[in-house]
């Protein structure tokens, strides 16, 4: 048995053959034209079929996975209506005298190198999208039917890299897992293994495709990012453990899907994804989230070598919201120091960090990265339904001191001719004892809360979340947190306001009674766990 190792972007466990993919070729043979005109019309023409080709599989994508998986497609369609891109590769057609599928070459691998060289993860993911049209076309022009990769068995998928098109293509009934030597976790090729439920790896290293052959035995983990060729005995019996877990819980899911978060007694609940990424909102909504309910915006900022700008965030803010339709997305603002940090920041170090500057406090002693942050939230406010939430609250005048600085955002944009949306709902977090304490006076302020029992338990039982050695302190039932839960619960009802949780208590399933019990209007949680709740909450009876 050998292993390799690669970042498990997702899914569970495949075992089955390796298959691999054939590239298809792009070889061009000449270089130089001597008819600049006819050249100019065979690029016209390859251009239009390939977006007709383009137009075939967004809607085919659309009717089997629905708009978020589609919009790559069109994407692509408008990447090749580019007027940037087309000039530049009629300008070499004419001025350079080169062939149509050279300079369409040419002119790809320089727009591809541009967008490699951006700061921002989600732009320099867009290379191979350049990549991938531009092998269409050249396909296109040289005749060569684009060649999809015939899948006669259930097989894992192994190449050097997939674009998406070679990955949506591909038979889903028949991929058993993908496994890319190279590739990046934000790529939309990621994207799409994630919401086709494929298992996949990717950047397990050039020497993975030296080692392989077509019908070699592999189990492929989806979820670590390993990958055992020729699987011993005991590795085979742990990867069909796994697969009989994943079953039951594919079941669950199957029956659970579009169904309400109802109890037995009629009592509704919301049940939201908490993410931590562009591309959290896909696995949220393959997970039947009813909305985002914990957006951590620090991680866009501990990816980061530099403070992302206001430009970076919109993007990112824009993606979920739209990904969404509608649904309710909560981005959280920075939440960093404590246990986050990033080097960038020149935090001091602190005796305690966990008590010291970190979330909101930073953000309130540094306004310039607060108001770039929520410029960029209020600016991506039109492109859905969102709610911006603050971290670490303490004292009231904290939450007045957002406030002023919202509306002096919203004035500065209004003053610059600049959207925003007039509904953006805005809450806090009540992770401190004091925000509980102080929580009639807090909802009087906001339009919801969402308890973060993460830290709630920490500041509460004064135990470091992350000392492994506390853990037998660490208890989150303990009546002191419930009952501060309870407290702000009747103090945002008493307002009119809604009150939700976002941390990992709120998957705790022997507390979801208690919480409903207690009023709560939403439970936040990791996307995987959204369908467990929804089928405790159906069994609850509130009459009982
Ligand atoms: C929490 O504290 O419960 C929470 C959701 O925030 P984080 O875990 O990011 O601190
Ligand atoms: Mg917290």
């Amino acid at each position: 048995m050998k292993i390799f190792k690669g970042k498990g972007v997702s899914g569970t466990a495949a075992e089955g053959k390796i298959f691999i993919y054939k590239k298809r070729s792009a070889k061009i043979d000449c270089m130089e034209s001597s008819d600049s005109e006819a050249e100019k019309q065979r690029f016209l023409l390859a251009r239009d079929r390939s977006v007709e080709q383009l137009g075939r599989i967004y809607n085919d994508v659309l009717a089997r996975l629905g708009e978020a998986d589609a919009a790559i497609f069109e994407i692509h369609q408008m990447l090749i209506e580019d007027e940037d891109l087309n000039a530049a590769i009629l300008g070499r057609i004419e001025n350079d005298r080169l062939t149509a599928e050279y300079a369409v070459a040419r002119t790809a691998r320089d727009f591809a190198q541009m967008f490699s060289s951006m700061e921002d993860e989600y732009m320099r993911a867009r290379a191979e999208d350049v990549k991938d049209i531009s092998e269409r076309i050249i396909s296109n022009l040289t005749g060569e039917a684009k060649e999809e990769n015939v899948l006669t068995e259930r097989v894992i998928v192994c190449a050097e890299d997939l674009t998406p098109s070679e990955t949506i293509t591909l038979d889903k009934e028949k991929t058993l897992a993908f496994v890319t030597s190279r590739g990046s976790v934000n790529s939309h090729t990621a994207i799409l293994a994630r919401s086709m439920n494929i298992p996949a790896v990717t950047a397990v290293g050039e020497d993975f495709l030296k080692e392989i052959s077509d019908g070699d035995e592999a189990i492929v983990d989806g979820s670590s990012g390993e990958i055992f060729l020729s699987p011993d005995e005991k590795t085979r019996e742990g990867f069909y453990k796994r697969r009989a877990e994943r079953i039951k819980q594919n079941e669950l899911l199957q029956q659970l899907k579009g169904k309400e978060n109802i109890t037995l007694d009629g009592t509704k609940i919301e049940i939201f994804a908490n993410i931590g990424s562009v591309g959290g909102a896909d696995t949220a909504l393959q997970n039947d989230a009813g909305g985002i309910g914990l957006f951590r915006s620090e991680f866009l900022y501990l990816e980061s070598e530099d403070y992302p700008t206001e430009e970076q965030q919109l993007e990112a803010y824009k993606s979920v919201l739209e990904k969404m339709s509608g649904k309710r997305v909560i981005i959280r603002t920075l939440d960093i120091g404590a246990d986050k940090q990033a080097d960038y920041f020149g935090l001091k170090r602190e005796e305690n960090p966990a008590l010291g500057l970190r979330a909101i406090r930073l953000c309130l002693t540094r306004p310039e990265i607060f108001r770039t942050q929520l410029r960029a939230l209020y600016r991506a406010s039109v492109y859905g339904k969102l709610g911006i939430m603050f971290p670490m609250i303490a004292s009231v005048w904290e939450v007045e001191k957002i406030l002023e600085i919202c509306n002096e955002i919203k004035l500065e944009l209004k003053a610059e001719g600049i959207r925003y949306s007039e509904s953006v709902s805005l809450g806090i977090m009540i992770e401190t004892p004091a925000a509980a304490l102080v929580s009639d006076k807090l909802a009087r302020l906001v339009d919801f809360f969402s308890v973060g029992t993460n830290d709630l338990t920490q500041y509460t039982l004064a135990c470091d979340r992350l000392e492994p050695e506390l853990e037998k302190f660490v208890d989150p039932h303990h009546e002191a947190v419930l009952s501060l839960i309870r407290m702000s619960a009747q103090n945002a009802h008493r307002h009119g306001k809604w009150i939700g949780i976002c941390g990992e208590l709120a998957a705790d399933l022997s507390l979801t009674e208690t919480f409903l019990r207690m009023g709560i209007d939403e439970l936040s949680v990791t996307p995987a766990f959204i369908l467990p709740l929804r089928e405790a909450v159906r069994k609850i009876d509130l009459r009982a």
